[in-house]
Parts: structure tokens; sequence; C-alpha cells
């Protein structure tokens, strides 16, 4: 069997978790399973890259930043080949060069486009457990690229993927995929199993297990992922295609704070408004998530959004040099806000979930800024401070605790 393991950051925060990593990877090495390790950086070393960058420059190259940021993982790869070496076990430790693992070129948000299988092959054929870093990869001009914050998880559901593996196990320092944050929501319980939709509008939406691309990978590839602890021998959470178990009408509450709502005030009232609005954005490479578009009065009409908090700054550049193009009268932007969510495969089959949302936010005397909807999940932006409120009081609406 080929089994693909990722740990991330915590579980390889210092030398005692390292060896932890090592002895479960050697476990199923010596079992006779081939076994290749896809580590993160060792606990917060990404964020102390990033303070150390904006400390030499508060607006680092992106190219530069990429190439700060691949270290990390470097490091990690690195330690883990000496620990198993110390342990008597052959390993090789591979950067995305080594491999080859090819990206798109945006910095800093590259997409994975192709791996080179053939390194990896030859070290497993060798009987060698290859660890490879995550959140890497190379781009056309032989630069490094990185993922996207998060990003191992995704380097492992694509190894799965192009290695063909028997098995993905993203490890982490919780038992798996909650129906909400347990930091923050008291009831909160452990999911055995759960749908790529599911799992991949939760992740988007800030569950913060799982980084949404890697979910979106697996469900294309259909490697069936488990989401499991690195300290315990606990079952974990399978994220597939169909669940069995019978449907929880939702099953989970996300909440996301890095959100900037922006409103675009006094817009012509005519075709082409929001084409040219939002191609503007497009261009600059800013992902656009909730809009709202007001009734036009007298001519003119607004238009708001939210967007990710990290490009707030991007954002009103874009707005701010495109202003008069748009005829628009006014930028408005507003951080202290959330965006709290509801996600259930259940709701295709049952109405009524939006209005259960609404009421119980109503009963918190929590007021809605804006809200949208798709097929599986309902979503509303309100005040960041209610935040931990609106989600314990919907989580209990949908009674999701045991
Ligand atoms: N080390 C990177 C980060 O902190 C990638 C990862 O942990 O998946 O975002
Ligand atoms: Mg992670």
């Amino acid at each position: 069997m080929l089994i693909v393991k990722k740990f991330g950051g915590t579980s390889v925060a210092d030398k005692e978790r390292i060896f932890n990593v090592a002895r479960r990877c050697i476990k199923d090495y010596q079992a006779g399973h081939d076994v290749v390790v896809v580590l993160s950086a060792m606990g917060k070393q990404t964020d102390v890259l990033i303070d150390m960058a904006k400390d030499i420059n508060p607006k680092p190259p992106k190219r530069a930043m990429d190439m700060l940021l691949t270290t990390g993982e470097q490091i990690s790869v690195a330690l883990m080949e000496m620990a198993m070496a110390a342990l008597n076990v052959p390993a090789v430790s591979l950067n995305a060069f080594q491999v080859a693992m090819h990206t798109t070129s945006a910095y800093s948000n590259a997409r994975l486009k192709r791996i080179d299988t053939e390194r990896i092959r030859h070290e497993i054929d060798q009987r060698r457990i290859v660890i490879v870093t995550g959140f890497q990869g190379i781009n056309k001009y032989d630069d490094y690229t990185t993922l996207g914050r998060g990003g191992s998880d995704t380097t492992a559901v694509a190894l799965a993927a192009a290695l063909h593996a028997d098995a993905c196990e993203i490890y982490t320092d919780v038992e798996g995929v909650y129906t909400a944050d347990p930091r923050y929501v008291k009831n909160a319980r452990k999911i055995d199993e759960i749908t790529y939709d599911e799992m991949l509008d939760l992740a988007t939406l800030g569950a913060g297990v799982l980084h949404n691309r890697s979910v979106e990978m697996a469900k294309k590839y259909g490697v069936q992922l488990v989401v499991r602890s690195s300290l315990s021998e606990a079952e974990g959470t399978v994220v597939k295609e169909d669940v069995n178990v019978e449907r929880m009408l939702v099953s989970g509450v996300a909440a996301d704070k890095n959100v900037t709502r922006i409103s675009v005030v006094g817009l012509k009232d005519e075709p082409g408004v929001a084409f040219r609005l939002f191609d503007a954005l497009a261009k600059a490479n800013i992902n656009v998530d909730m809009i709202l578009q007001s009734i036009g009065r007298e001519g003119t009409k607004d238009i708001s959004f939210t967007i990710s908090g990290d490009s707030t700054d991007d954002a009103v550049k874009v707005l701010e040099d495109n202003k008069a193009k748009l005829g628009a009268s006014e930028i408005k932007t507003k951080t202290n806000v959330a965006k709290v969510s509801v996600v259930g495969a259940g709701m295709m089959s049952n109405p009524g979930v939006a209005a259960k949302v609404f009421e119980c936010l109503y009963n918190s005397h929590i007021n809605i800024n804006m809200i949208s909807t798709s097929e599986i999940r309902v979503t509303v932006l309100i005040d960041v401070e209610n935040t931990e409120k609106a989600m314990n009081a919907m989580h209990d609406m949908f009674e999701l605790q045991d």
C-alpha cells in the first residue's frame, strides 16, 4: 500500500514531536507500506518569517517572499530525515525543485499544475521513506512559489493523486473535523464522515482544518481523505463523495473574521457597471465573495461586496484608480465584520433552513449586514463582535451537539 501522510506545523513543532511523527511513519513503513510524508513548517515558523519580512520591508516583493517562506518547510523535511536516520530508517527529504512540483506563476497564491513522480518513485523503489516539503512549488521561471496559507494539505492531496496512493492522511492537532471550532463553540463535536462538497464549503468559510483547494482537488481526483490527530490514535474524520450515515440537516457551522465589506456608492444605474467593477477586481486577482446591489434610485445604485481581509489594500487601490471610470461617488470599507455560515447537504431536500438561521439571529438580537446562500449553505455577514454568540446559537439551534 502507498500511503501519503501530511503533518501540520503543530505536529512537528519541536524535537519530541518530530520524533513522534517519525515513529508514526516508520510504523507504516515497517508494516511493509510505501510512505510519502508531507510536512509544513515547524510551529508558527511561517508567521515568524512573515514578521521578519515585514520588518525589513512592509510591502515585500512577492517573489522574495516566496523565496523566504519556502525555507520553513525545508527545515522540517531536513530535520525529519535526520530523525529517521537517527532511528536507523532510510529516508530522503526533497523540496519542490528536487521533486519538480510545477505551479502557475502567481507568487504567494500559485496553483499546482503537474508533479513529476519519477524521483519519488525511484526513492520508494529503494525502500526509502520520502519526505516532501508542503506548500511550495516552482514556476516556469524556475522560481519558488507558495500555494497560499495552509497549502501543505493541497501538496499532500496532489501527491496522493499523482502517485495513485491508496490512502491520504492529514494529521493535525485536533481529532478531525468538528461541527464548529471547539475553541469557540462549547457543544462542538467531531464528525465521523463528511462529503467533499460540505467539507469544501466549511474549509472555504473558515473551518480552518483543511486548505480549501485540497478538498477541491480531492473531489476532482477522487482522493479519499482522513483527517486525524498526530497525538492520538483516534479514528478521525473521513472526507469522501457520499456518506452513509443518516443525514443531519446541517453538518457544521463556520466563521471567518478575516473579511472586509466594500461598498461602492453612487454608481450609474445602467448596464455594464457591475461588469466594469468586478472585471477590474478580477484583473487584479481579487476574489469577490458575497455581492449585494441596491435598487436604483434617481439613476444611481450602490454595490456592496465582501473580500478577504488580506486583499483590502489592493482592492481599495483598484477601486480608487477606477473611481472616475466607474462613475462612483464614494468607496467605503468596513473591516469589523465576520461571515458566519451553516453548511449541510441535508438542506437540499429540506426547506426552511435560512428562515431558522434568521430566527436564531433575531432571538440573539444580532443584525444581519448581508446574506448569501447556495444549495447546501446559508451565510450571513454580521458585526465581528457577535461572531461567537451567533455560532453558538446556530450550532445549538440545529442540534449539532451530542
Ligand atoms: N507553512 C504554511 C503555512 O503556515 C503552509 C501550511 O502550514 O500548510 O501557511
Ligand atoms: Mg493547516
